[in-house]
């Protein structure tokens, strides 16, 4: 599409939604080399895409018409004229219409005001129930009404972004495993969060976080090259080891070293460690040294 005169949705292209899909229209139709502008009834603040997406696409040039609302659309000779309204906000931050109207331009209009799951796969399957949001229910070891059939991510009643999907992912094959042998998943027990006083942090390097490479704004106008680049495995490993890893050992072998009685058994890797009673003094030197205070002293019954 870039350099061509007449862009598919035309010059000027008015995206109506303040979400994440209108950003991305928005972005997408400035790079294919058109003049979007979001129309959105709403303040920034109370946009549902993220601050730092907006923040980037007026960045590279997309026009935003807050608290406006598409009274008309399709109107002048030429059918490319649109009527918004205004808005306002009330005492309680929402937006009212205020009667003040003002005309764009537009040759097109893309509505990006929500998205719905399309369900059609589980047309007439017994037991499944449809919420009112048009999502499936399910438990919460992720089983819909049906038994045998497990759902999650969008098409499960919980917020919708990558994040959770893959979470539910997880989740929903650890139970489907459970159930494929007759059982019920149990989570194993968390242990304790060890607070900032448990930890050693002299143990960690003082590394400042890794900066991801943003793509120059010119380019990002006129490319769909990926805007923010990722890590590659040296940065990645380096950004993991900067966790304090609070209460969760990871096998630094501190409390092997300075045990003075070898009462500290290791397990191999990924196994951790056991203490040996029969040989432990109880005098702490383990838990004092444990970088991310994983180790508990308990008075002994006797
Ligand atoms: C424009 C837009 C921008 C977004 N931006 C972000 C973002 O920046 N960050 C973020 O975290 N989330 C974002 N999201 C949300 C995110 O994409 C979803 O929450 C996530 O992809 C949900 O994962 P899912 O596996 O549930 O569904 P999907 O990723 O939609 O996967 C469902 C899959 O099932 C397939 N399928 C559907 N029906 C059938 C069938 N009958 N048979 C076989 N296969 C079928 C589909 O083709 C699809 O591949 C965005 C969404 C949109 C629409």
């Amino acid at each position: 599409m870039e350099g061509e005169d007449k862009p598919m949705l035309g010059r000027r292209v008015v995206v109506y939604g303040g979400g994440n899909t209108a950003i991305d229209v928005a972005r997408s139709v400035k790079r294919m080399g058109a003049e979007p502008i979001i129309v959105y009834r709403r303040t920034r603040d109370k946009a549902p895409a993220h601050d730092f997406e907006i923040e980037e696409a007026l960045q590279e040039g997309v026009m935003v018409k807050w608290l406006s609302t598409i009274k008309q659309a399709g109107m002048g000779d030429d059918n490319r004229q649109i009527t918004i309204e205004k808005m306002a906000l009330d005492d309680k931050g929402f937006p009212q219409p205020t009667g003040e109207f003002e005309t764009l331009e537009a040759d097109s209009v893309v509505l990006a005001l929500g998205q719905d799951v399309d369900l059609g796969l589980l047309n007439g399957v017994p037991g499944l129930e449809v919420t009112k949001d048009g999502v499936v229910k399910v438990g919460a070891d992720l089983m819909t009404g049906h038994p045998g059939i497990f759902a999650g991510g969008d098409m499960v009643p919980a917020e919708r972004n990558v994040t959770v999907a893959v979470g539910h992912g997880k989740k929903a094959a650890r139970n489907i495993d459970a159930w494929l042998r007759g059982e019920t998943y149990a989570p194993p027990p968390k242990h304790e969060v060890a607070q900032f006083e448990k930890l050693n942090p002299w143990y960690y390097a003082d590394a400042p976080k890794t900066v991801r490479p943003m793509l120059d704004i010119i380019r990002r106008q006129s490319t769909f090259e990926e805007v923010q680049g990722g890590l590659d495995e040296s940065n990645a490993l380096f950004e993991a080891r900067r966790c304090l890893s609070c209460g969760n050992c990871f096998e630094c072998d501190n409390c092997y070293g300075v045990c003075p009685d070898n009462a500290v058994i290791k397990l191999g890797p990924g196994k951790r460690f056991q203490f040996n009673y029969d040989y432990c003094k109880g005098c702490g030197m383990c838990v004092a040294e444990c970088p991310c205070g994983a180790i508990k002293m308990e008075a002994e019954e006797i």
